[in-house]
């Protein structure tokens, strides 16, 4: 007991060197913030689209659908199947992972063209067309394959040939 009256002193000192730590801590500066340069993954686009889906519910993932593409005047896509919009994002990813992450795909057709066959799914709003014509033949094959295949078993892909050159992606039965 006969160095007690140390105690207070050290105590006192290891209180000090604490204040001074914390004032240290607080002084740092704030981290500067360098973006990376942007890599485009299209898997972890797909990610995040996948994601977003949810808490977006329908009209959000709708609004999606019409913000990543452009829409030829005239196209009708109000009264869209919700399963439509998620096909629809699909689809632009295939776009994405094709063409890169700036391309912006346009949609030529919904439920508005008077040409289409009488029984097509353009009228029960469970079909809609994509611009492909002005693409290389490469990147439209690339683009059908990977659609075909992404969304086997839930929609029919259609690369529809000739003049009114397009893709026609459609919602089965
Ligand atoms: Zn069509």
């Amino acid at each position: 007991m006969k160095y007690l009256y140390l105690l207070a002193p050290i105590l006192a000192f290891f209180a000090i060197l604490a204040v001074y730590f914390l004032i240290q801590t607080n002084r740092r500066p704030v981290p500067h913030y360098e973006p990376e340069e942007f890599v485009f993954d299209a898997e972890e686009y797909l990610r995040q689209l996948q994601r977003e889906h949810k808490p977006l519910g329908k009209s959000g993932v709708h609004r999606l659908l019409l913000k990543r593409t452009r829409q030829k005047p005239g196209v009708y896509l109000e009264s869209l199947e919700p399963v439509m919009d998620s096909i629809g994002l699909e689809i632009v990813n295939v776009f994405h992972s094709v063409m890169g992450f700036d391309y912006v795909p346009v949609i030529t057709s919904g439920n508005d063209w008077p040409y289409h066959a009488r029984m097509s799914k353009h009228y029960q709003n469970k079909a809609i067309d994509f611009r492909i014509k002005f693409l290389l033949n490469e990147e439209k094959k690339s683009i059908v394959e990977l659609a075909t295949k992404k969304l086997e078993g839930r929609a029919r892909v259609i690369w529809e040939k000739g003049s009114m050159e397009h893709l026609h992606v459609e919602l089965l039965d």
